[in-house]
């Protein structure tokens, strides 16, 4: 059995559907399990008129949802031929869109959102977007059975950002998926929504879709997860920065945890830990070309030559280095510095520290002046901004020496702030300037990429 995954932009719209219609029937007899998302941008237009509506401004709010319902008519009427089905789904659609208005009535009397409500609204886009994908498949002879995912992802109850309970829902997912898959069924359900242990709608967090499948899959010791996004897998580094990056065909989980933090569109780690700790290999795929093969991301890939996998990078970084005398053999102060970004809520990324100076870097400088008066009563303090991190990550760059030596020759004469090889050892972060990141990036990957290594790892992306 395995688990299809399909992400907004492959659902988008009535071509995209039935391109995942095609997908799943061309995978008939491995047992499909589908996890859907909402169709592209429903979830921000529904959150967006929650907003709108608390803000008192239910003209705008119920404009937007008006919109959302014609978008997802438009591609029922396309994907779906039988008239019936498609006037009785039209009026449901509508009694849905009913019910979150009132729902934004009661937000705007009452001028208050609450969590609860927040997560009734945001997820009506899967409960929709599922509904007619079970219909498209139906149109095509596919055996498809709508499951509410309500029924067996049983979360707490912090809304907005529940989290699963994995036992009962293993044992609910297994109860209530398994007889039908075993009798020829292919199950569609919602990503990123669930309910409570009493019934009340949650929702996972932004984004969830993907921590539904993983946990879907590891409930169902499925056989492997695809998921079906708008990009072709994992590159050797970005393709509008260096036009000649590469994909990658498999890639550790490892790896993939430390592209996530560049943006690459890799999945966030934490999404496919479930599935990691089953050993179920995630598959990347890129639904406007399905006949591409994707990552594949896995616990242990084979061992392979290439000592670095991929250069990814991230600008919009300050750097701040904290400097003090009072640091030369004490202790504590580092403790007194970090409480600081604690309690100015802000995550500090690369670290380096010598026996007198700190430097970090932190992405989010939301709270930068209130960080650097505090650090003041401490150290001395400067702060630069419009940097960025320029990551070279590799499972094998701990076992091959001389990595680093080739990154100095080539960066050369580009100026580096920072370094750190990360605690990991299969990442090599540099802070430069943000500048200077495309030139970086392009004689990187130069350096270790061009001409493409003859390893089985790499592959072209054909046009
Ligand atoms: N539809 C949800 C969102 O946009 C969940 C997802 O797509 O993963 O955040
Ligand atoms: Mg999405």
């Amino acid at each position: 059995m395995i688990i299809i995954k399909f992400g907004g932009t492959s659902v988008e719209d009535a071509k995209a559907i039935s391109n995942a219609v095609e997908i799943i029937s061309r995978q008939r007899s491995r047992q499909p399990v589908v996890v859907v998302s909402a169709i592209a941008g429903a979830t921000n237009t529904l959150v967006s008129a929650a907003r709108l509506a608390l803000e008192g401004d239910l003209g705008k709010a119920t404009a937007e949802l008006n919109a959302l319902l014609e978008r997802h008519v438009l591609i029922l009427e396309n994907v779906v031929d039988d008239r019936p089905t498609v006037q009785q789904l039209i009026l449901e659609f509508r009694r849905r869109f009913d019910e979150i208005k009132n729902l934004c009535q009661a937000i705007a009397v009452l001028g208050e959102l609450t969590p609860r409500s927040l997560d009734a609204i945001a997820s009506v886009g899967e409960r929709l977007s599922s509904l007619i994908i079970a219909r498209a498949m139906a149109e095509r002879k596919l055996p498809a059975e709508l499951v509410d995912a309500r029924s067996f992802m049983v979360t707490d109850d912090h809304f907005t950002r529940a989290a699963p309970l994995v036992r009962p829902t293993g044992e609910k997912a297994r109860t209530l998926l398994l007889p039908h898959v075993n009798t020829g069924k292919i199950i569609v359900t919602q990503g990123y929504i669930g309910a409570t242990a009493a019934g009340v709608t949650t929702t996972l967090g932004r984004g969830g879709s993907d921590f539904s499948a993983s946990i879907i899959g590891a409930a169902l010791a499925a056989e492997e997860i695809q998921i079906w996004t708008d990009v072709d897998g994992v590159m050797t580094a970005d393709p509008r920065i260096a036009p000649a990056a590469k994909k990658l065909k498999v890639i550790s989980f490892r790896e993939a945890s430390e592209l996530a933090y560049f943006g690459a569109k890799v999945l966030h780690p934490s999404t496919i830990l479930p599935a990691v700790e089953k050993n179920i290999p995630v598959i990347v795929l890129n639904s406007r070309r399905p006949l591409a093969t994707g990552t594949r991301i896995v616990a242990d890939p084979p061992r392979s030559n290439a000592a670095v996998k991929s250069i990814a990078s991230k600008g919009g970084i300050t750097v701040i280095n904290i400097q003090s005398s009072r640091m030369l053999m004490a202790y504590g102060f580092l403790s007194s510095i970090f409480s600081i970004f604690q309690k100015h809520q802000t995550a500090v990324d690369l670290v380096s520290t010598s026996e007198v100076a700190v430097s970090l870097t932190i992405d989010n400088p939301s709270r930068l002046e209130q960080i650097v008066a505090d650090l003041k009563e401490v150290a001395e303090v400067t702060a630069l901004d419009k940097k960025a991190i320029v990551c070279v990550v590799g499972e094998q760059m701990r076992s091959t020496s001389g990595v680093a030596d080739r990154v100095f020759r080539a960066l050369n004469d580009i100026n580096v702030t920072m370094i750190s090889q990360g605690a990991s050892e299969i990442n090599m972060s540099l802070v430069i300037d943000e500048a200077d990141v495309t030139e970086s990036v392009r004689r990187l990957h130069r350096e270790f990429f061009e001409p493409v290594p003859e390893l089985e790892i790499f592959e072209a992306i054909e046009e």
